[in-house]
């Protein structure tokens, strides 16, 4: 038998992240993951982006997140963050007349550059129905693939298993049991597979299924930044290649992209965009969505060696740093959980 401090089902951002502060603190930790099949962390454009919604509001942690995720990734390796200002394209005047509001709200500064803009006839050389733009400060993008082959690699050295977790194998009495390996704790941050774990199963999801296309433009003039038009976001990759997505949908069928969503997104893209582009591959994830919005960080109610970390929702790229850590904290007995993102808020209702 391998015995191991934690054993993590699920090496997405959150799975991985969480394993790495538990290996900084000396643990132990073996790791499950299915080859990421269908892993919204794969999924992701990655983007750190602190205003969201058409009303322009900050999102929710915005200021003890960001930076700190930013330095995170930085630090672990200067491949894993770009930094890319965020060009919000305005279409009406009350879009304007919202961001002349927001940005007079000071709790906001750290985000706007409330002094400088792109040139707006050269953004409609290119895009439709722009008025006016606003840039935002200290957003970019995460490499998730990047990191996430990082840390497979690392983890691998150690326990790792690649495969889908077989709940008939998983024994929980005193300790837990899989397969070759023995632990105290077992923690599951499968992101929306967690429908299919018996064990949390009864917690609210509401996940939304999100697809993209990715595309090469020709003669694009805003390779460096990142552009939100309308719903979509224009999100530079490599060799010309952008993400540009992305649909958001609660009442999906199966998690494969479709071709409703494609057309769908194709139709949107060219409404806003003037210029040549080919359809190089589109492809789906799965937000793990939670309906109050807030992370799902916790003990089961009942069995006391199992764990979840799940419900970073649409934000988990820069959650994750934040909360991995919070919930390696909280494992080693060094902190407790804020009632707002501990699982027992729901347990309590359900009584
Ligand atoms: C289209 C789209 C765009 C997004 N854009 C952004 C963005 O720009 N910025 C941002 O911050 N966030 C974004 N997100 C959200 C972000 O991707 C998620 O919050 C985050 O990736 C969730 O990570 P996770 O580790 O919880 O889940 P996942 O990434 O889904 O990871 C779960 C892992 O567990 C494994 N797994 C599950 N069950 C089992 C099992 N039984 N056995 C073995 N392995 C298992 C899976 O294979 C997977 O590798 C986006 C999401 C989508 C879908």
């Amino acid at each position: 038998m391998e015995k191991v401090d934690f054993l993590i089902v699920g090496q997405g951002i959150a799975g991985s992240l969480l394993a790495y502060f538990l290996t900084q603190n000396g643990q132990k930790v073996a790791i499950i993951d299915n080859n990421h099949a269908f892993s919204s962390s794969v999924a992701a454009a990655g983007i750190i982006n602190p205003i969201t919604g058409r009303n322009f509001v900050k999102t929710w942690l915005a200021d003890e997140t960001i930076r700190q995720s930013i330095s995170f990734y930085q630090q672990l390796s200067p491949d894993f963050y770009q930094n890319l200002p965020l060009v919000w394209l305005l279409e009406n005047i009350k879009q304007v007349n919202d961001w002349q509001i927001l940005s007079a709200n000071e709790h906001i500064n750290y985000f706007i550059n409330t002094d400088k803009k792109l040139d707006n006839h050269l953004l409609a050389n290119t895009y439709n129905e722009v008025l006016d733009n606003v840039i935002l400060a200290h957003t970019g993008k995460i490499n998730l693939v990047k990191v996430l082959n990082y840390f497979k690699n690392i983890l691998s050295k150690g326990v790792y298993l690649e495969e889908k977790l077989d709940f008939k194998q998983l024994i929980i009495s005193e300790k837990v049991y899989y397969k070759q390996i023995i632990t105290d704790k077992i923690i599951f941050c499968e992101g929306y597979q967690a429908t299919e774990n018996p064990f949390f199963n009864d917690l609210h999801y509401n996940f939304a299924k999100g697809e993209i296309i990715i595309a090469k433009l020709a003669n694009y003039d805003f390779s460096a930044y990142l552009i939100k038009h309308k719903g979509l976001l224009v999100v530079p990759l490599e060799d010309n290649l952008y993400w540009i997505g992305s649909s958001y949908d609660r009442d999906y069928q199966h998690i494969l992209p479709t071709e409703k969503a494609y057309y769908s997104l194709k139709a949107e893209f060219e409404q806003i965009y003037k210029g040549e582009y080919e359809i190089f591959s589109y492809l789906a994830g799965v937000r793990p969505t939670v309906r109050d919005r807030k992370p799902y960080l916790g003990q089961h109610k009942s069995i006391k060696q199992a764990y979840i970390f799940n419900g970073l929702g649409a934000k988990g790229s820069y959650l994750a740093p934040y909360f991995a850590q919070m919930m390696a904290d909280y494992l080693l007995g060094k902190t407790i959980l804020a009632k707002d993102i501990d699982i027992q808020r729901i347990y309590k209702k359900q009584n």
